[in-house]
């Protein structure tokens, strides 16, 4: 995408504007900024463990630092931990949206989804979950405007920094550690800025940093190719997942308008080399709109396109939105659509929806809560 984004920290009215977030700053970045009082370089180790492992948040509770350095970080510098402005949490607890304020001001979502997938019931609620899943954005509203989320009916501000990425994940981290998995899958494209993303990917999987499991790391893109090319020559294992929606370029160009940027035969070639260079699975998600998308031709169609890929196709019945011009497919449907494709063997799995009472699709209680601003 041409759009210039702001990769540096946003301008703010923010009263710590001044000071520089540990959390924009790789390894070597960190060390350079110890340096300039002299300091060595473990102690850029010792800082990564406290903010990463321990997830501090005051330089006070780095109790191996001595209190001049300790006084000389509070002076300049903090770790970001952007406050609540809002948050829903489902009936059944097992998801909870944050509607997390940044330093100018604009607001972003984060979402903590727990999977109890255990098969007995009558364990008690605050039992391990198996699986504890943070979606995470990477943009203030979102560029592409896919007419049927509610990030794209929004508009866009602008990317994230690298740390306000981070950010959303020590968030949830420190409320209900330890996460398993972290998707990036909520506002925004995550390719359109990079080295942006992938600075914040390399400092959750950093083994002396957050230390997540690559493979546990989730990617999605509405199909920006540059972003595909690079990921394939990465050495990261991180999942790739690209929101298709469409069996052709006619529906797709608007359902995902990037797609007039990128067509699907264009998309499937780069798919189709990253599957060839890493050997990976690559997931394609599909929201099941009524009467749009979700015809058995289109299913035929779809599974013709796919055939032979390695990859499987995750269907999510739609999550209306408040603007959305588009209806959820009903489940019967949706069940007749996975079979054309199980038939024409392609995998496929349908998304378990999470939190459809308090609007989990992206977006939602970002624009719920601008709604309500007079
Ligand atoms: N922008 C990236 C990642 C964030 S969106 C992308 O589009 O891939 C994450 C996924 O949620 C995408 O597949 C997106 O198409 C889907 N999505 C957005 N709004 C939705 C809605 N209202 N109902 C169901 N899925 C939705
Ligand atoms: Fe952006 Fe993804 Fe929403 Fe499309 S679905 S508008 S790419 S966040």
């Amino acid at each position: 995408m041409s759009e210039e984004c702001a990769t540096h920290l946003p301008s703010a009215s923010h009263i710590n504007a001044h000071l520089i977030d540990l959390l924009n700053l790789d390894r070597t970045q960190l060390r350079e900024f110890l340096a300039q009082r002299g300091e060595p370089a473990y102690r850029a180790a010792q800082i990564e463990r406290w903010i990463y492992r321990e997830l501090a948040t005051d330089f006070d509770a780095m109790t191996n630092l001595s209190a001049e350095l300790r006084a000389w970080l509070r002076e300049n510098a903090r770790i970001g931990a952007p406050p609540v402005l809002n948050e829903i949490i489902s009936a059944d607890a097992l998801t909870r949206k944050a509607l997390l304020q940044l330093d100018d001001a604009q607001t972003i979502e984060t979402v903590l989804m727990l999977y109890n997938d255990a098969p007995n019931r009558d364990e008690s609620p605050t039992r391990l979950y198996r699986r504890k899943t943070v979606c995470i954005s990477t943009q203030v509203g979102c560029p592409i405007k896919c007419p049927f989320c509610a990030t794209g009916q929004a508009g866009y501000i602008r990317n994230l920094t690298p740390g306000e990425i981070v950010a959303q994940v020590l968030h949830y981290a420190r409320i209900d550690a330890p996460l398993t998995n972290v998707v990036i899958m909520g506002m925004g494209e995550p390719f359109m800025k990079f080295d942006v993303t992938w600075q914040a990917i390399e400092t959750l999987t950093d083994p002396k940093r957050f230390a997540l499991s690559a493979r546990r790391i989730t990617v999605s893109t509405s199909g920006e190719i540059p972003g595909i090319e690079r990921m394939a020559h990465k050495r990261l294992q991180i999942n790739l997942a690209i929101s298709l929606h469409a069996p052709d370029d006619a529906l797709r160009d608007v359902l995902v308008p990037l797609n007039r940027k990128y067509p699907i035969k264009d998309l499937l070639g780069a798919i189709r080399k990253y599957i060839e260079k890493t050997r990976r699975r690559v997931t394609f998600e599909y929201a099941l709109m009524d009467n749009v998308n979700d015809k058995p031709a289109q299913a035929r169609a779809l599974a013709q396109m796919l055939k032979g890929m390695l990859c499987h196709v995750n269907l999510i019945p739609l999550n209306p939105t408040a603007q959305s011009p588009y209806g959820r497919t009903p489940y019967a449907r949706v069940k007749e659509f996975q079979t054309v494709l199980q038939k024409a063997g392609i995998a496929t799995t349908l998304r378990v929806e999470k939190g459809i009472e308090i609007a989990a699709g992206c977006g939602q209680l970002r624009q719920s809560v601008r709604r309500e601003k007079p």
